[in-house]
């Protein structure tokens, strides 16, 4: 049986400002040649970031028409509309979305930037999903001098970037999001490839050439990991830099990024060091970048159709955020923006931030993946105990796993990402290919260390690899929020974020939420008000058990604290360079 789904006939899109003090956008839906029952549906989520977020919440005033003819639109459900109408006309749809989250995943509007994911704004056309899909992006009569940036294909725009974009399906129309305002913009060629970088919300003094040329290095890092001199799989790139007061973040997609970040770790005019802000960024772009081959193309088989009603699991975020994760930074080191001091400070952090974590003896990193929808993305007091990052500990995995390989001298990392890219042909990947592949490289079975690193809870033998590859681990003395089991805040008092899993603030009884007031030692007469933890140490003097004043539900409470021995946190140091280099610059 033959239906509309083969139909050349696109599915468009007119895409229009409403009002920027309502954050509001018009939406015209036009599909050419509808089904007698049309059903039309918002995605719940947006790959890349797994989290349930009903982006149909911020759809209202929704009309269907065809010619004059006003028709209902019946919903189905939380996302889904259905339209009874004639086939042989167009059915016209028209509604306005919501737009005020400032973040890299859904809309946003106001006086001076817009910026829309299809996820966000574009109803799915149920049967036409793989029709060619138009979108024309209008020009607001109220403000001057915007323009557009999106890694759609161009139709027909004018020098602003307004006008009509293609893409081949929906799929490539909500991969694409669409940057509006006055950016700055630059470009630069990475082996051959025309990229663009636009930043919303720069500072005058920002120095965008140091921001193209850093990233022009990481671009060419990473297109020549992939495929030595040969070009990559995508014919022009775009980075979308929103930079805010105070945010960090990014999704990748196939031929772009959005990023977010704080406006003060951009790049500065006559700044002669690199600032701690500046190198995460990279790290971000490093990150994203590297996502355009390792989870966009190559990428879990369970996503190989996404499926935008509800939650799409996999057991492989481990391997395609960790081993990102790992990659990031180690790109950076191999491009020379980070030296080997600067590379293993951020190794270092990752290390002492999973080793920390109690909830890495909870769960394993495939099943952290598969929990993604509701633990790692739905963060609280007790995620720490809960569950493990796939990120932070998925880049130990792919370190463990690389060292592993390099110290068996078959073959490396690097080897089995290419040698996977190519068996999988930049497609759908099992676990199973990971484990063949190490398997037909590293020339023996890695299944037990499969079995321990990523589906089991056991410590990593992260100690015994680093220095085998000239790495020296030094114990430290831990913060004493490490050695009581808590996390606090102290910008007003001390409050309790987090009581960890067998520590000794939770034998003591306390919770989070808690404010730590004041101390009493035993057998001492006076009282301490605490204004930071470290008062702890300095009123409890040697005394290994204290009395804690804690105000919960504005109730006192007193809780016997036994002071733990210290703990230690590790401290990487470059003990043999050649050794060192020999993993770190190839
Ligand atoms: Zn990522």
């Amino acid at each position: 049986m033959k239906t509309p789904a083969s139909t050349s006939a696109p599915v468009s899109y007119r895409i229009e400002v409403n009002d920027i003090h309502a954050h509001l956008f018009n939406v015209t839906l036009t599909i050419a040649q509808p089904l007698a029952v049309q059903r039309v549906s918002l995605p719940v989520w947006i790959p890349g970031s797994y989290l349930v977020r009903e982006f149909a919440k911020n759809l209202q005033h929704l009309k269907a028409q065809q010619g004059r003819t006003l028709l209902n639109a019946t919903q189905l459900d939380k996302c889904t509309l259905q339209i009874a109408c004639n086939p042989s006309k167009p059915l016209v749809l028209r509604y306005q979305i919501y737009a005020h989250d400032n973040s890299v995943r859904t809309a946003w509007l106001d006086f001076k930037r817009g910026f829309f994911n299809g996820t966000s704004v574009c109803l799915k056309v149920e049967s036409q999903e793989k029709s060619l899909h138009l979108l024309e992006v209008t020009e607001p009569a109220k403000t001057k001098g915007w323009s557009v940036a999106t890694g759609l294909n161009v139709q027909k725009i004018n020098k602003q970037g307004f006008g009509t974009y293609s893409a081949a399906n929906y799929d490539e129309l909500v991969d694409c999001p669409v940057e509006l305002g006055e950016f700055w913009s630059g470009t630069f060629t990475a082996c051959g490839v025309p990229h663009r970088f636009v930043v919303a919300g720069a500072l005058p003094g920002f120095d965008g050439a140091k921001l193209l040329a850093d990233t022009q290095k990481i671009c060419e890092e990473e297109i020549r990991f992939w495929h030595g001199n040969k070009k990559p799989p995508f014919a022009n790139y775009l980075f979308m830099l929103n930079a805010v007061d105070d945010g960090y973040g990014g999704l990748e997609h196939r031929n772009s990024t959005a990023l977010i970040c704080n406006r003060k770790d951009l790049p500065r005019l006559n700044e002669l060091k690199v600032s701690e802000g500046y190198t995460t960024l990279r790290g971000l772009i490093s990150h994203e970048y590297f996502h355009t081959w390792n989870v966009k193309r190559l990428r879990p088989a369970e996503f190989e159709t996404y499926d935008y009603t509800q939650e799409n699991y996999t057991k492989l975020l481990w391997f395609f955020e960790g081993f990102t994760s790992y990659y990031d930074d180690l790109l950076l080191r191999r491009s020379s923006l980070l030296d080997n001091p600067g590379y293993f400070k951020l190794l270092n952090k990752t290390i002492n931030q999973v080793m920390q974590t109690p909830g890495r003896q909870v769960q394993s990193v495939a099943e952290a993946s598969f929990d993604a929808w509701v633990k790692y993305y739905r963060q609280d007091e007790n995620t720490p105990n809960t569950t493990v990052s796939y990120y932070t500990k998925g880049a130990l995995v792919a370190l463990c796993f690389d060292l592993t390989l390099r110290r068996e001298g078959h073959t490396t990392l690097d080897e089995v990402m290419r040698a996977l890219w190519l068996r999988c042909k930049a497609g759908p990947m099992r676990e199973a290919d990971f484990a063949d592949v190490l398997q037909a490289l590293g020339k023996r079975s890695f299944d037990a260390e499969l079995k321990s690193w990523v589906h089991g809870k056991t410590e990593l033998p992260l100690r015994t690899l680093l220095e085998q590859h000239g790495v020296t681990v030094h114990d430290d003395p831990a913060q004493l929020a490490q050695r009581l089991g808590l996390r606090v805040n102290e910008t007003q008092g001390v409050v309790v974020k987090t009581v960890l899993s067998g520590g000794a603030a939770e034998k003591a009884g306390f919770a989070a939420g808690d404010e730590w007031l004041g101390i009493e030692a035993l057998k001492q007469p006076d009282g301490w008000r605490m204004q930071r933890l470290d008062d702890l140490l300095l009123y409890a003097g040697t005394a290994k058990k204290v009395i804690a004043l804690v105000s919960r539900d504005k109730r006192l409470i007193r809780l016997e604290l036994a002071i733990p021995p210290p703990a230690t946190t590790w401290r990487l140091a470059v003990k043999d360079a050649a050794k060192v280099d020999a993993w770190l610059a190839k």
